[in-house]
């Protein structure tokens, strides 16, 4: 349930997980191990695939399961002036992601993992342009109809 619940969903097991003193926090650990060697910051958008969105960010699993996998999607720090969604936490940043799902539309998630995750992925050698997107990840959840999505329905995806 943590790799796949909803914000609600998280935000209760947390709760509950207080409420009994249990530690937690490995929950939270980035799936590979960060580099030991520090590295330049990267500021700057980068595109990933779908894949590796969903080992960054396991809590989003819903919207990238639905993203088109045969494309890159944009991925941008969330600047000092946006809004956060979490407490301030020293080496997890917060990220813009822009996702172009199957059917073509582009949303644009809310992400957070290891801040070295990002600065290690590789740069792609391509310009990227910030496309606007059509809705938000809040929207296109409260608008999918998980009982008649095919890509719901299939547990192998
Ligand atoms: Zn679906």
């Amino acid at each position: 349930m943590w790799e796949t619940g909803s914000a609600e969903q998280l935000a209760w097991l947390v709760a509950q997980f207080e409420a009994l003193g249990y530690d937690y926090s490995y929950l939270e650990q980035p799936p590979s191990p960060a580099p030991k060697k520090p590295v330049r910051r990267s500021p700057s958008p980068k595109t990933v695939d779908a894949k590796t969105l969903l080992r960054l960010d396991p809590t989003a699993a819903l919207e990238i399961r639905h993203a088109d996998p045969g494309t890159v999607h944009v991925l941008i720090p969330r600047g000092p002036d946006e809004a956060r969604l979490h407490p301030v936490e020293p080496g997890m940043s917060e990220f813009n992601c822009l996702l172009r799902m199957i059917d073509g539309e582009v949303i644009i998630v809310h992400l957070r993992f290891a801040t070295a995750s990002f600065d290690t992925s590789p740069a792609r050698r391509r310009a990227l342009r910030w496309t606007t997107p059509d809705r938000d990840a809040r929207l296109w959840k409260q608008d999918h109809e998980d009982g008649r999505c095919v890509i719901c329905a299939d547990e192998t995806r």
